[in-house]
């Protein structure tokens, strides 16, 4: 194995000690003040020399993240005291810092000065332009533009909003941690071993706490809780129907007026009315028109019309869905569908009809073919080659590559791969763009990222080392990432702010890792990626066939479920006036009255726990996930029309989105790919639907 190209600039993990990224963390923050401070007191009065000073800003300000993204990374994927007191010892600096920057008048100043100069203007490449003007929205909806009194106010509505927030997830939280109920022997059947497994381990805690709960019979006590895992296990296998409607109650009346010391109903009112005050200081009409300003999507309307649409289509595969259910329901003693049967009926439905567990499907991928087809398959898509090469690394389980254009043997970029899970690591997967790719001031940084998973690592065996063996929806999941990572590696564009992902709208950025998910499903892509651990066959068509007919089940029920969310997110945000808990009901009932094929049970209040929109970054966005759904499938539209290993439609892909990044808006780079606005039809296709049926 080679050595890392040095252009790449890769930290050396050797030296990464906690304490040493907090002081270098700080050392640069003190740097990045000092420059604020000169900022307040010259006032440049030429273009050029403002936009000298943005870039100084820009080249300190991607040393600082160098730093904090070591630390950062670090603490997410190898987790200890030392690590997370340094983290959470610059949070409040970094913080700070980022207040001061969105405040800074004379900041300000220097960025609409370079707009405003039309001759220095138009010189200016299109990324820098686009970056100078998400800059000046950012400053103007972070309030810098109003008078001293509104300022005050915005101030003053931005920490009671953040203080809401936190609350309001705390709550969701206690609600969740409250709630312990015993089970009975009777009420476990059907459980899962893992779900057993589970309520065990909650039974073991409880009895330290409540020791004569302890059976007399000396078998294990079995305690249901809320979190999800539990609450998923229970829904899911168990066949005693009054137990599973009994935590879907508990479950679906979290931090409402059941557990008054919890309850978020004022909390959600108060957010709604300070979220709807802080979009009229700001001279928009509501909060949902606030939140779409900086979003792919032109206006509330276009995105109520999509959803709507979306909605109506979705009617009649979902109707078949609940059909499916119904079929078998009275198999179980079910005379009625209900919100507490649909998971447990699925489960039998499909059981009965495909016959296919994923973990069958384990043997057919091991990790090694996964990531040897996965890079086959971009390099035909996209001419590129990816080399494993040696560097510094933070543990013996990462890796990192190196990318080349395979054209022109050019060095692009790379990335860290970081695969397994284990302890002090984080769950899930993501992929974190740690150094983006910044030209200019005599600076060349070619962007690297990490990409994170939590894969079952590979096990020792007399016969030495199996590799690790994934799921058919762990390998989806390396596909998103690695599509999130060529966004961000790819990238045309020098600067940092709209280089690969940044700078990318929220309703977009989901586009390149949904699309690249498509290969993983393709009977071309799966000659590539699998290959049976033992005898190297790839999948078999019987498999291969139950995979794909498995693929869309329950699909519609699904998509229906995803729309009440985003639907009664956006009605609440976009109404003339903030709705008060009782408004929020009303708004939800008339939601799931135009969309829900089961009735939901009054006493339902799955707003109160509804965290993405009420202390998350989803508020007004839920839409998101369909938006860029609807995105991905019609790019992958264009591939099934010309061939999906089409070279020169990977080509037009990778110039047209990938490498354009955040430097033209997302309705832009998708124009240029796909010549015209998107289409929903691929997405109904992609889901299985029959699209005349609308
Ligand atoms: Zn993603």
């Amino acid at each position: 194995m080679h050595h890392a190209n040095p252009a790449l600039t890769l930290p050396d993990f050797s030296a990464t000690a906690p304490d040493t990224l907090q002081t270098a963390v700080e050392t640069e923050l003190v740097k990045l003040h000092a420059l604020l401070d000169t900022f307040a007191t010259e006032t440049p009065t030429i273009a050029d020399d403002a936009l000298a000073d943005i870039v100084r800003l820009e080249t300190m300000e991607n040393a600082l993240e160098h730093q904090w993204g070591l630390l950062s990374h670090l603490n997410a994927v190898m987790s200890n005291d030392d690590i997370r007191d340094a983290h959470h010892a610059v949070l409040p600096q970094l913080s700070e810092y980022g207040t001061r920057l969105g405040q800074h008048q004379q900041l300000f100043a220097r960025f609409n000065l370079v707009k405003h100069d039309a001759t220095a203007f138009n010189s200016l490449s299109q990324a820098r332009q686009r970056s100078i003007e998400l800059a000046i929205r950012s400053f103007e909806l972070s309030g810098v533009g109003l008078d001293d009194d509104k300022k005050k106010t915005y101030a003053d509505i931005s920490s009671q909003l953040s203080k809401l927030s936190a609350t309001f997830s705390d709550n969701v939280l206690d609600a969740t941690q409250a709630y312990k109920r015993v089970l009975t022997t009777e009420e476990i059947a059907g459980i899962t071993e893992t779900g057993l497994a589970m309520l065990k381990a909650n039974g073991e805690k409880y009895l330290a706490d409540n020791p004569d709960a302890k059976p007399s019979n000396d078998e294990p006590l079995y305690v249901a809780t809320l979190d999800i895992p539990v609450y998923i296990a229970i829904m899911t296998h168990a066949s005693h129907r009054p137990l599973r409607e009994e935590i879907y109650k508990a479950y679906s009346t979290r931090a409402s007026e059941v557990t008054p010391d919890y309850d978020n109903a004022d909390n959600m009112a108060k957010i709604l009315s300070l979220r709807a005050e802080k979009a009229a200081l700001l001279g928009f009409n509501n909060f949902a028109e606030l939140s779409i300003a900086t979003k792919m999507a032109d206006s509330p309307q276009e995105v109520f019309d999509f959803l709507n649409d979306l909605a109506k289509r979705a009617k009649a595969p979902a109707g078949k869905d609940l059909a499916q259910l119904q079929n078998i329901a009275s198999d179980y003693g079910i005379d009625n569908v209900q919100p507490w049967d649909t998971s447990f009926l699925s489960e039998k439905v499909k059981q009965a009809e495909f016959n296919l567990s994923q973990e069958t499907l384990r043997p057919y991928f091991p990790l090694p073919k996964v990531i040897s087809g996965l890079f086959a398959i971009v390099k035909t898509l996209y001419n590129i080659d990816i080399v494993q090469v040696q560097t510094s690394l933070w543990h013996d389980d990462a890796s990192f590559y190196e990318v080349h254009d395979a054209a022109h043997g050019e060095l692009i970029g790379g990335f860290y791969f970081d695969l397994y899970a284990r302890t002090g690591k984080r769950g899930g997967a993501w992929m974190n763009g740690f150094q983006s790719k910044v030209l200019s001031d005599g600076l060349n940084q070619l962007p690297v990222a990490f990409m994170v998973c939590n894969f079952t690592p590979p096990t020792q065996t007399d016969a030495g080392e199996k590799p690790a063996l994934l799921t058919h929806n762990e390998v989806t999941t390396l596909f998103h990432e690695f599509g999130h990572g060529l966004h961000h590696i790819l990238t045309k564009v020098g600067v940092p702010s709209v280089a690969g992902v940044n700078g990318v709208e929220w309703d977009a950025v989901e586009l390149p890792s949904q699309f690249m998910e498509f290969w993983a499903w393709e009977p071309e892509g799966l000659e590539l990626i699998s290959g049976h651990v033992d005898t190297g066959e790839i999948l078999p068509q019987a498999l291969l066939d139950a995979m794909l007919a498995a693929r869309h089940f329950q699909s519609g029920m699904m998509a229906l479920r995803q729309l009440e969310f985003a639907l009664f997110d956006l009605s609440i945000h976009a109404a003339d006036n903030a709705p008060d808990a009782a408004g929020i009901q009303d708004i939800l009932n008339n939601v799931r009255a135009d969309v829900s094929l089961v009735k939901t049970p009054e006493y339902n209040r799955f707003q109160n726990g509804f965290s993405h929109i009420f202390a998350g970054g989803y508020a007004a966005g839920y839409y998101s996930y369909k938006w860029a759904e609807l995105l991905a499938s019609d790019a992958f539209d264009r591939f099934e029309a010309e061939g999906v290993f089409n070279t020169d439609t990977g080509n037009a892909f990778r110039t047209a989105i990938l490498e354009a990044g955040g430097s033209q808006p997302a309705s832009e780079t998708f124009a240029a790919f796909r010549g015209r606005k998107p289409s929903i039809e691929p997405l109904l296709r992609h889901s299985g639907w029959d699209v005349k049926a609308a």
